[in-house]
């Protein structure tokens, strides 16, 4: 695909999920930002630097936006959308821990794989999104167990920055993350819209 401007994250956006990390539910969302430069496509390899400690997969439904969006309301996000991704946002625990910000725990190159998009406007309530690791399956989340709903996560968002075509809001993961080790196999896919694989190889 080609490299978003930029890509949109929403922490701690299922229950279950932020309850294993021992986290509360926000009540309003947590946005952070994934730089263009950490992005890969399906089939190229996930590189962890050497001495990063835990490398976690998290697999997340993305959409694409394909028009410009400023102070959107609901209606108008979910209309601003082009298509929907498959995408693992990877991220090095040990750095998400110590580091105030996530620039390196979530930021480094390879640690954004982004599926193929596929045209055309979802259910936002009816996505379902399944990981698995070395064929096995490791995460199943659906989009109706979100806390906050797809279209209000991106009109949140334009509240505050401009969103800009080709942009892309990943949602968060569900429950079920877990560390990623040389020569794993890890594929995110949104059932019936997008999958990605990458392997995995520890830096040298
Ligand atoms: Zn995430």
């Amino acid at each position: 695909m080609e490299r978003p401007g930029k890509i949109l994250c929403v922490g701690r956006n299922y229950r279950e999920h932020a309850k294993e990390m021992g986290n509360e539910v926000p009540t309003t969302p947590l946005v952070f930002l994934k730089p263009a430069s950490s992005v890969i496509a399906a089939g190229a390899p996930i590189v962890i630097p050497a001495g990063t400690g835990r490398v976690d997969f998290e697999g997340e439904i993305g959409l694409v936006i394909g028009t410009r969006l400023r102070r959107a309301t609901a209606a108008e996000a979910a209309a601003a959308v082009q298509g929907v991704v498959a995408v693992n946002d990877v991220s090095a625990r040990d750095l998400q821990k110590s580091d105030p910000q996530w620039w390196r725990a979530k930021g480094q190159d390879t640690f954004c794989p982004i599926g193929p998009m596929r045209a055309g406007t979802p259910d936002f309530g009816a996505l379902e999104m399944v990981t698995r690791v070395n064929g096995q399956e490791r995460q199943r989340g659906l989009s109706r167990d979100m806390v906050f709903p797809i279209p209000d996560l991106i009109a949140f968002i334009s509240s505050a920055m401009t969103l800009e075509p080709g942009d892309v809001v990943i949602t968060g993961t569900p429950e079920g993350v877990g560390p990623l080790a040389h020569g794993d196999q890890v594929e995110v896919e949104v059932v019936g819209w997008s999958r990605v694989a990458n392997p995995v190889v520890v830096e040298a």
